[in-house]
């Protein structure tokens, strides 16, 4: 908070320069919303009637980026600020962004933002708010709502659809029944925006609060046949009562989403709606009985295909795999060998796969057996070092008589799994099993 004060302060110092100057300037948009909301704001936005030229002259530090926008960013103390000159859009002839901007009143400012909650302007030294959109009265109402008419805005900025669904999750507010008969009436065309921007905003819908509302959102908008298309067929995927008592595959996938906590790791997040992604491409009948063999790894083959769509990073991407292919594992931890436990516990992705069959088990029958099973495994192994170091190396292995080949790579592991497990503690012992392996049959 103290962080957050500090910054809003820095804010002010620079509205404060420009007004000594004789400029008009005020917070405006998403930080307004926020304060207004009493909640932290990301950024605090500046907006003013000083042009850009001007404000790189009355800031030492300044970064002229989005100059040719009219945006400049100043740096207070170490942090930045987006100072913008009030501005017009010219018209938007692909869908995406304007063709040109020109400087303009702040009425026009405000009329060239998105939605009525994110158009106002407070002044820090009065409080007072300058709405001109009825941006308030929505607030109040909990209401999305376009500035002027949502066909014409939506059909400017497609982005702007997915951003209504974002609001909206995200502060728990209703899309006002015109806007969203707009976002209906134009997903088809969702798709001119670039694949960056949509994989961009898909993912704050996930990380930023009220993931499944977004869902639910983008579903019933009609956005989730044009950009996630795979979660529909989870849709009537019915699956065992006994295991699933919740119902189908995508009211499970909802309750699962709708239990991540606002700020959590993307990872995490694509994982859970991602998990049971090859479920209905899997579902067979043996015996009469509903089976979804091959899942995990059908699933994580998909969740890459779809992050690879949505242009996330490649690490994400690995990530979410990995996730998705192992989110099963769990159950046979109690069966596992020490080392095969131990060394899955110490795994990179271990705790968003934790994370992961916590969620996986609460929205559907609620057994947590493994979960706690593996939790106590974990902190048993706490104070321990993660993977000790390796008593033997490779040229240990050739010094004693050993071709280089897979042989040796499985001598190794057997080394690691015995030291693992608490068998060899030490060089010498190794160095002894060694040569008792050396000594013994030889496979072809
Ligand atoms: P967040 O808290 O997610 O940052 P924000 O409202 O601050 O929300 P930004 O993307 O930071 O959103 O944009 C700042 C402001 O710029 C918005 O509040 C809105 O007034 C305006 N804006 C942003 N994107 C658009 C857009 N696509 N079309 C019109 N106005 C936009
Ligand atoms: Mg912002």
């Amino acid at each position: 908070m103290r962080t957050q004060e500090g910054k809003e302060a820095k804010a002010l110092a620079i509205i404060r320069r420009l007004r000594e100057q004789g400029f008009e300037a005020y917070l405006a948009g998403g930080c307004v919303r926020d304060r207004l909301l009493g909640a932290p704001a990301k950024d605090y936005d500046i907006a003013a009637d000083a042009r850009p030229d001007v404000v790189r002259r009355l800031f030492d530090q300044t970064v002229a980026v989005g100059a040719r926008f009219g945006v400049i960013i100043v740096v207070m103390d170490g942090e930045q600020f987006e100072v913008a000159t009030f501005r017009a859009d010219a018209p938007y002839l692909d869908g995406r962004r304007p063709s040109d901007v020109r400087f303009g009143s702040i009425e026009e400012d405000a009329r060239r933002r998105d939605f009525t909650i994110n158009g106002m302007y407070l002044d820090p030294q009065s409080e007072r708010v300058i709405d001109l959109v009825g941006g308030m009265s929505d607030l109040r109402a909990g209401k999305i709502r376009t500035i002027g008419r949502p066909d014409e805005r939506f059909a400017e900025d497609r982005l702007r659809m997915i951003r209504a669904i974002r609001f909206a999750a995200r502060l728990s507010f209703a899309i006002d029944p015109a806007t969203l008969a707009a976002i209906q009436a134009q997903a088809h065309a969702v798709k001119v925006v670039s694949a960056e921007r949509i994989g961009e905003e898909l993912t704050r819908i996930l990380t930023e609060g009220g993931p499944a509302v977004g869902m639910e959102l983008l579903r019933g908008s009609g956005l989730m046949g044009e950009l996630l298309p795979e979660m529909l067929a989870l849709e009537h995927c019915e699956q065992p009562a006994n295991f699933h008592p919740e119902g189908d595959v995508y009211r499970h996938t909802m309750l699962a989403l709708s239990m991540l906590e606002p700020g959590c790791a993307e990872t995490l997040a694509f994982g859970v709606l991602l998990h049971d992604i090859a479920k209905p491409r899997c579902r067979a009948l043996s015996d009469n009985r509903v089976t979804f063999y091959g899942h995990c790894e059908h699933g994580a083959e998909m969740a890459r295909e779809i992050l690879r769509r949505l242009r996330r990073p490649r690490a994400v991407e690995e990530r979410v795999a990995y996730l998705v292919r192992y989110h099963l594992r769990l159950c046979m931890a109690p069966r596992m060998r020490q080392a095969t436990l131990k060394r899955m516990l110490v795994e990179d992705g271990f705790n968003n796969l934790l994370e992961l069959s916590l969620l996986d088990a609460l929205a559907s029958n609620s057994y947590l057996g493994y979960y706690h099973f593996c939790r106590r495994a974990l902190a048993d192994l706490d104070g321990q070092k993660p993977r000790p170091s390796r008593l033997v190396t490779g040229h240990d292995l050739i010094a004693a008589g050993l071709t280089p080949g897979p042989r040796l790579g499985e001598i190794l592991r057997e080394i690691e799994d015995l030291q693992l497990e608490g068998t060899l503690t030490d060089r010498e012992q190794a160095l002894a099993y060694v040569r008792q392996r050396l000594a013994g049959p030889q496979p072809k």
